[in-house]
């Protein structure tokens, strides 16, 4: 890894063409790898020389995309997955095992809650969601002596709230557990959540690092600085059975979380991510600063517009001088709020509906963080699993409307937005 500034990195890391090889990064649409010896293939069974052994755990598309977007946030390693659904459970999993308990704010993406609250709670791992707004003292409370992790997302979609990355990074070093944050809506142009003490950070990269709706997937990337060691971590410190008795911290050093997720669970569960959505997801971020750059600057005008309009009761977005979110966006994301912001308009459910159906331009999808303006009602949609009591401890207000603002000339988005708000 080099000093390159951020913007080169987008371009520039991942993949470095060799004299007379393509200058793009190739799609290696091959699920196997062969080998001059059998005994060859036994080391990279035993994990003794790094290698591709079958797609399924690693590839050398894949490959170069994790290795720039660990670049871009700063960390030691990466590890693609198929979604960021996959990438929030390997992540959780590869620190808590069945009987363990993790606390995670409450104010994450719907998805990554129900998975949490429901689908990992039947897998015998217990989550506490917390406010992450609360004192630190507050927050402590829900730890036991079996909590593995703290989980928690910079700008919280759909709330739009921002975390204290480093208020939460020093609660989880205090109990000797990682945190791990999804960095999803940042992304690391605007925010770099390691560089806070976050040890861990997932992504789904569906939404702004593929940027243009193509690819669902995922990514983990490791800041290699989390000590395994402390004894809260057997998986990382005993021999594991299904690799010959390999112990992740003393064969693989700093990178033990990542090359774990991957060995372990990656290949036993087959979340991985293709070779064409890794070809797509870097087209992506090769534009991503640039992106970032203008979702944020026409995401700011269209946050603007709507606090000044007669119908709008309230805009969520932090970049904003009155957001309650404002100091914090001040502190974590200096450079802008990304493209994704929140409103209620007066007159509740219906009147939030017959806006969206009157749009012409931001057209009705359930995505986000895409080049193109997007709206979605969460209430009715992404958050429709939540009961009404979850929805308000989510921060979704019933009218709650997410606008999702692309990369149009700024001027076509609020026309169009201004049409729907009138009668
Ligand atoms: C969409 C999203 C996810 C889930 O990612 P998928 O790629 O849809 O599985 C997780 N976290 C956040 C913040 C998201 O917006």
């Amino acid at each position: 890894m080099n000093s390159w500034r951020i913007e080169t990195k987008c371009l520039q890391e991942g993949y470095r063409p060799n004299n007379g090889e393509p200058r793009i990064l190739p799609i290696y649409q091959s699920t196997t790898f062969k080998y001059d010896s059998t005994e060859h293939v036994a080391k990279l069974f035993d994990l003794e020389v790094p290698g591709h052994m079958y797609s399924r755990i690693s590839n050398p598309t894949v490959e170069c995309v994790e290795n720039k977007i660990a670049a871009l946030e700063g960390g030691i390693g990466a590890l693609c997955t198929s979604s960021g659904q996959s990438a929030s459970l390997i992540a959780v999993m590869n620190v808590c095992e069945s009987g363990d308990h993790f606390v995670a704010s409450s104010a994450i993406y719907g998805g990554t809650y129900n998975l949490f609250a429901v689908t990992m709670k039947k897998m015998g791992i217990d989550v506490t969601f917390v406010d992450p707004d609360s004192p630190e003292e507050e927050i402590q409370k829900a730890f036991r002596p079996n909590t593995k992790a703290l989980f928690g997302e910079t700008i919280a979609n759909p709330k739009i709230s921002v975390l204290d990355i480093e208020k939460f990074a020093r609660i989880a070093h205090k109990n000797g557990v990682p945190l791990i944050i999804d960095n999803t809506f940042a992304t690391p142009i605007l925010c770099r959540p390691i560089e806070f003490g976050a040890d861990i950070v997932v992504h789904s990269t569906t939404k702004y690092m593929d940027g243009h709706a193509t690819s669902v997937g995922g990514v983990i990337v490791d800041s290699g600085k989390f000590d395994w060691t402390n004894g809260k971590y057997p998986g990382f410190t005993q021999p594991d059975p299904s690799y010959h008795g390999v112990i992740y911290t003393e064969n693989f050093g700093s990178a033990a979380y990542i090359t774990k997720a991957r060995v372990q669970y990656v290949r036993d569960i087959g979340n991985c991510m293709s070779p064409m959505n890794a070809f797509l997801t870097n087209l992506g971020l090769e534009t991503l600063h640039l992106r970032m750059e203008r979702h944020t600057e026409n995401a700011t005008r269209v946050a603007q517009f709507l606090k000044n309009h007669d119908k709008v009761q309230s805009v969520s977005y932090p970049a904003l001088p009155d957001d309650p979110y404002h100091e914090l966006a001040k502190k974590y994301l200096p450079k802008g709020c990304s493209g994704v912001l929140s409103f209620q308009i007066k007159g509740g459910k219906e009147a939030a509906m017959r806006f969206m159906d009157r749009l012409k331009l931001a057209s009705i999808v359930v995505h986000v963080a895409d080049a193109r303006t997007s709206v979605l009602h969460p209430a009715s949609s992404t958050h429709r699993q939540l009961s009404d009591e979850q929805l308000v401890k989510a921060g979704i207000e019933p009218g709650l409307i997410r606008l999702s603002v692309g990369i149009e000339n700024v001027d076509d988005i609020i026309e169009d937005i201004q049409q729907a708000l009138e009668e």
